[in-house]
């Protein structure tokens, strides 16, 4: 791969790298992630694979942690979702109002646990992702904890890495 600022060949090697999905206070680490740099004028270019199987797993992991959803955690499961605020409002069944407030850091409104838990079950539905009805009372419950996940690409997904 040649650097796209000085042509020189770039440098490829696996690093761990911290990924950022919006979500204030998440610390997200992917393992073995190709890095491209310069030698020559230290361009780097970051190769993620898979970036929407990436938030499908992040998503996924919001949907069946049991501590409450952060703001930002609710705004990230909205846009997976390719919603505006007035779409989950239409969704929920609430104003669009009451539904920006959910996301709001400042003006926070916190979202009823039975709303939380059909946002989530919209997501896994979404997703196609496995999802036991059973699983719904033990979710929501706790204080909000933030989210922190140690990943690894494998041939079809993201994995957890231990
Ligand atoms: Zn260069």
């Amino acid at each position: 791969m040649k650097c796209p600022t000085c042509e020189t060949s770039m440098r490829s090697r696996t690093e761990s790298r911290e990924y950022d999905p919006g979500i204030e206070g998440a610390s997200i680490t992917l393992l073995d992630v190709e890095v491209h740099r310069c030698p020559h004028c230290g361009e780097e270019a970051v190769g993620i694979r898979n970036l929407l199987g990436l938030h499908r797993r992040i998503a996924q992991e919001l949907v069946s942690k049991t501590a409450r959803l952060a703001p930002a955690e609710v705004r990230f499961l909205r846009l997976h979702l390719g919603l505006t605020v007035t779409d989950l409002a239409g969704r929920m069944g609430v104003t669009r109002s009451a539904a920006s407030r959910w996301e709001s850091a400042t003006k926070p409104l916190a979202m009823r646990a039975t709303t939380e838990r059909l946002l989530r079950l919209m997501v896994a539905v979404e997703d196609g992702a496995p999802f036991e009805t059973s699983r719904l009372s033990e979710l929501g419950l706790g204080e909000v904890s933030p989210l922190r996940m140690r990943l690894r690409a494998s041939r079809a997904a993201w994995r957890d890495a231990h």
